[in-house]
């Protein structure tokens, strides 16, 4: 396999990674006089934040993810390619991948983050991701796969495992998916699952630190706080899951909770490239760049979004890993691009916080903006507002507004199936 991009005379741009960073970048170098290819181990952009919707059946999977291809129809210098990036050969300026080598003039590395297991090995085979519509749709599936089993098992041993439900890592994630777990509880399974017994089902959410939702305000995490304990959820601060084996998930003070599953969402480490030199990697497999999104000391490489390590006055430890960051740096980056290209000085990237928000449940958000913060409905609506308008697609916005109205005015989510991919 080969790429066969025909070489010009434009420079020419790889972007390695179609999430917000890489897409945004891609967008704004459409129609302009670079040839751009845009790589993807996928053939879709995921928009990450409605995972766990999908997860709860409350949207399908093809919702919340956008074609590349389709995206990029109409702008002629911009080349799509589903592959996977392996590693970088700096000296030649070449990249490596699954289906062949690619040189390049400018190399945008956008790969984002993974899931961070902190090295438990165990816990990795065990637990269950979110950071991809597949793990999604996984979780999906074996939640009412399990609440299925729990109405055809014999006694309460049997059930329980099926029933409870772990949740690690008291982010903007676990919070979600935590909150709308409690919703399922109290509007879905007593309809679905006459015969299971409510106070059976236990929904643990497990943090490290003292407050939820530790980038946000203290309004906001003692908000989140409320409203997930008024939903039933078993809040566990400051604790650790230390070990997970498939049936038992052990606390790090020794105690342990019997489950079929336990959803980890306790941080991300970034989706490191083979072939850089070790010096340009930081904390958490985060490239270092400069003001400029260029990899320190590696001439025509850039990172953006997730991946990228860049500091400011305001943000000494790096900028928050969030789609705002990774999109206002592939803006910036495209212009700056244009401007190395044309022998004139680049401009600085400064982050603006438009602020951060998280939905809990019906009725129940947090939103922080930079000169207001505000809790509850009003903040549920506003959360819909931003998400919605933040889905790229007409179609999907529209699928996604009608699903919302629907589970809103009938308190039900109607995409309860368990499809599971078909294996030869
Ligand atoms: C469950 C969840 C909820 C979130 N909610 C929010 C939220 O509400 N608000 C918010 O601002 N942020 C949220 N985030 C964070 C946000 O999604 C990320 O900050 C953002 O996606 C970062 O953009 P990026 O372009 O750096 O990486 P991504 O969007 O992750 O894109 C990386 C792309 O690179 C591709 N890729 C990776 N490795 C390779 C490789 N080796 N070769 C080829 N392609 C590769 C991937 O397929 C992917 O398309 C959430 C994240 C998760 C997981």
């Amino acid at each position: 396999m080969a790429f066969n991009i025909p070489d010009t005379n434009q420079k020419r741009v790889v972007i390695a990674g179609g999430g917000f960073g890489g897409l945004t970048l891609a967008r704004k170098l459409a129609h302009r006089d670079f040839q751009v290819v845009l790589l993807d181990k996928n053939n879709y952009h995921q928009f990450q934040p409605l995972f766990y919707q999908v997860a709860m059946a409350g949207l399908e999977p093809s919702s919340i993810v956008f074609p590349l291809r389709k995206v990029f129809q109409k702008s002629k210098n911009i080349h799509v390619r589903m592959a996977h990036l392996q590693s970088v050969e700096h000296n030649s300026r070449t990249i490596l991948t699954d289906i062949g080598p690619l040189r390049y003039d400018y190399l945008v590395l956008a790969t984002g983050a993974d899931t961070n297991w902190y090295g438990n090995e165990r816990i990795r085979a065990n637990a269950i991701p979110m950071k991809s519509v597949s793990e999604a749709l996984f979780l999906r599936n074996l939640l009412f796969e399990d609440y299925e089993k729990a109405v055809a098992s014999e006694g309460f041993d049997q059930r329980q495992p099926l029933l409870d439900i772990v949740i690690v890592g008291g982010g903007p994630t676990g919070v979600e998916v935590a909150g709308a777990l409690a919703e399922m509880k109290k509007h879905i399974i007593p309809k679905d699952y006459p015969d299971i017994n409510l106070d059976e089902i236990d929904i643990h959410l497990f943090h490290g630190e003292k407050k939820l939702l530790n980038t946000m305000s203290e309004e906001a995490s003692a908000k989140a706080e409320r409203f997930l304990i008024e939903l039933g959820v078993k809040l566990h601060l400051e604790k650790l899951i230390t070990d997970y084996d498939g049936k038992t998930a052990t606390v790090a003070d020794g105690s342990t909770i019997l489950t079929d599953k336990v959803i980890w969402a306790a941080g991300v480490i970034g989706n490191r490239v083979d072939g850089l030199p070790d010096t340009v990697w930081t904390r958490a497999n985060r490239l270092k760049v400069d003001a400029f999104n260029m990899a320190e000391g590696l001439d025509g490489i850039f990172a953006v979004g997730d991946l990228a390590f860049q500091t400011e006055e305001k943000f000494p430890n790096g900028h928050p890993q969030v789609a705002q960051v990774a999109m206002q740096q592939g803006a910036l980056l495209a212009q700056n691009l244009k401007n190395l290209r044309d022998q004139k000085p680049m401009k600085a990237f400064r982050y603006k916080d438009l602020g951060s928000m998280a939905t809990i449940g019906r009725h129940r958000a947090v939103v922080d903006l930079p000169f207001w913060k505000f809790q509850g409905a009003f903040a549920w609506f506003v959360w819909m507002f931003v998400h919605l308008f933040s889905i790229l697609g007409a179609k999907n916005k529209i699928f996604v507004f009608f699903n919302w109205v629907w589970n809103y005015l009938t308190y039900d989510q109607s995409l309860r199936l368990v499809i599971k991919p078909w294996k030869r």
